[in-house]
C-alpha cells in the first residue's frame, strides 16, 4: 500500500471537561455522535482512576490487552475521530505515569475511568475517513 494522503479543512473546536467517574473512549465517541463529528483530531490531559490500553501483535495481528488498575496521570494523548460501522470512533494513544513517574502506555479502550479530564476535539471537515479491513496489517483503517 502507498501512503495516501487527504486534505481537510478545519471545522469547529470542541473544548471539554469530562465528569469525574466517566469512560474517558466512550465520551469523546458519545459527544461525536451528538455533535455529529466524524472526523477530528483529539488531545487530552488530565488523570484517571484505572487505565485500558492494548499492545498490538503484529505477526498475529491482535490486539493483546493490559490493564492497570491505578491512579494515574494522562501525560501524552494522541487521538482521532473517523467513521467505523457508521458511527463515530476514536482512535487514540496515551501514556500514563503513575506515583513514581513510572509510565504505561498504548492503543486506548474503553473501559478508562475519568478521575478529572480536559479535552479537546477539533473537527476535520471535507475529509470522508472510513475505517475498513486492511488486509496486509489486519486493522481497520483508512
Ligand atoms: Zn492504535
Amino acid at each position: 500500500m502507498a501512503t495516501m494522503f487527504w486534505e481537510a479543512s478545519a471545522g469547529r473546536v470542541f473544548v471539554v471537561r469530562l465528569a469525574t467517574g466517566s469512560d474517558l473512549v466512550r465520551e469523546i465517541e458519545h459527544l461525536c455522535a451528538e455533535q455529529s463529528v466524524i472526523a477530528a483530531e483529539v488531545s487530552a490531559i488530565g488523570a484517571v482512576r484505572r487505565a485500558r490500553y492494548a499492545y498490538y501483535e503484529q505477526p498475529a495481528h491482535r490486539y493483546r490487552e493490559l490493564e492497570s488498575a491505578t491512579h494515574h496521570e494522562i501525560t501524552g494523548f494522541v487521538g482521532n475521530v473517523s467513521e467505523r460501522d457508521g458511527r463515530p470512533f476514536l482512535h487514540a494513544h496515551a501514556t500514563f505515569a503513575d506515583s513514581d513517574g513510572a509510565t504505561v502506555g498504548g492503543h486506548l479502550l474503553p473501559g478508562i475511568e475519568v478521575f478529572a479530564a480536559e479535552v479537546v476535539i477539533r473537527e476535520l471537515l471535507d475529509v470522508n475517513l472510513v475505517r475498513v479491513h486492511d488486509e496486509e496489517t489486519g486493522l481497520a483503517l483508512w
